[in-house]
């Protein structure tokens, strides 16, 4: 089996696994309650708090445990918005956000804000869009670090920069899913508010996240209930699962360049095979991460191309997971041609995708061609 969909999500790493499977067994209490093994479910919070604090450069008491990216970027967006209200009415975001930050957008829209959406210009989203359209009504600018279908990276460190020296008052939000413990993401380098992380795309198990609120950073919560997470995400903290997270951080984090520099190999192997083959055309620039490969091959509908392949056991996506067949709206946004739109092949890899998957892949598309191409 050639796992290729790493972007979707990653398999759970074994360590992290196993850690939340002794955490359900051994370390069940509530991390609330005052006896030992509430003491013993709250340590294992604080050791991944800790991790990830440490990782992103930041205080452990900032970082807030979610249910993923979904939530985590509902209530930087949201929250933030609404305690900010008063400064002023204008959000800044780009056309290629994932649902769960584009859709609070949409709603922010609903609700009267004036919300601008920067589009790509030449494949890539540039600093000076998001400075053409700051002002001092603007109080919200959030973007996403790598875009999850194409793995285009946004400079989300200079947008930062630049958008607050117009304006300091403004309030930065990242989404750091598709880049957290696979490319720089810290904190201490650029003036970001809050940050958006995923586990289970870090090899976590799914249903875990965290969102980093900057000290003094205001964020209205959406949940009502206890004081977990200070006050800002009501309900039990899922321990065994936060715990994974922890651990899939420690697995992962100190290899992260090796693991880029192979996969910046791969890329350039998948590539070059590609470039052989009859119709295939890149939906992915060199501004893109080496880590999220989209292409198209011309006549061959995405769909058809994703089961073909499976057949040969070989997973990869037609754009992604979240759009479920509907046609991508952002490689709508980057101004592809429906066709192209139609045939797109996302290919994501992970720590564990080797030379030889490449081999495989280019083999079973080769195939794909001669035999799609023949029965049309
Ligand atoms: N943002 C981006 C860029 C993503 O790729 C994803 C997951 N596809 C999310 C947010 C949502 O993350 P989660 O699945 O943890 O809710």
């Amino acid at each position: 089996m050639i796992y290729l969909d790493n972007a979707a999500t990653t398999k759970t790493n074994s360590a992290a696994a196993k850690l939340a499977f002794e955490t359900m067994e051994h370390s069940f209490g509530n991390p609330s309650s005052l006896h030992r093994l509430g003491l013993d479910a709250e340590n294992l919070v604080t050791d991944s708090r800790k991790t990830i604090a440490k990782e992103l450069g930041c205080n452990a008491a900032d970082i807030y445990f979610t249910s993923g990216a979904t939530e985590s970027n509902n209530l930087a967006i949201l929250g933030a918005v609404e305690a900010y209200r008063r400064r002023g009415r204008r959000v800044i975001t780009t056309a290629l956000e994932h649902p769960s930050a584009g859709k609070a957008f949409n709603y922010l829209e609903k609700q009267g804000y004036d919300v601008v959406r920067i589009s790509p210009k030449d494949g890539r989203i540039v600093p000076e869009d998001f400075v053409k359209e700051t002002n001092a009504d603007t109080i919200f600018v959030s973007c996403m670090a790598v875009n999850n279908e194409t793995g285009l990276r946004i400079p989300v460190e200079e947008i930062a920069r630049q958008v607050k020296t117009v304006n300091p008052n403004i309030i930065f939000h990242a989404d750091a899913a598709q880049s957290f413990c696979k490319i720089p993401v810290n904190v201490k380098r650029f003036p970001v508010d809050l940050l958006s992380l995923s586990g289970h795309k870090i090899y976590a198990p799914k249903g875990t996240g965290a969102l980093y609120i900057k000290k003094g950073v205001r964020v209205i919560p959406n949940t009502y209930g206890g004081i977990q997470e200070s006050g800002i995400r009501a309900g039990t903290e899922s321990v065994p699962l936060i715990a994974a997270f922890g651990e899939a951080v420690r697995q992962f984090a100190p290899s992260y360049k090796n693991i880029y520099e192979h996969h910046v190999k791969l890329k350039d192997r998948l590539v070059k095979g590609l470039s052989q083959l009859k119709g295939v055309s890149f939906n992915s620039n060199n501004h893109c991460v080496p880590y999220i490969i989209n292409f198209s091959v011309r006549g061959i509908r995405s769909e058809i191309m994703l089961h073909f392949l499976e057949q040969h056991e070989i997973y990869v996506s037609s754009g992604s997971a979240c759009s479920k067949g509907k046609k991508s709206p952002v490689l709508e946004a980057m101004g592809l041609p429906a066709e192209v739109i139609d045939s797109a092949v996302r290919v994501s890899f992970g720590a564990d995708t080797t030379e030889m998957d490449m081999d495989k892949l280019i083999t079973a598309l080769e195939l794909a061609i001669k035999q799609l191409a023949r029965s049309k």
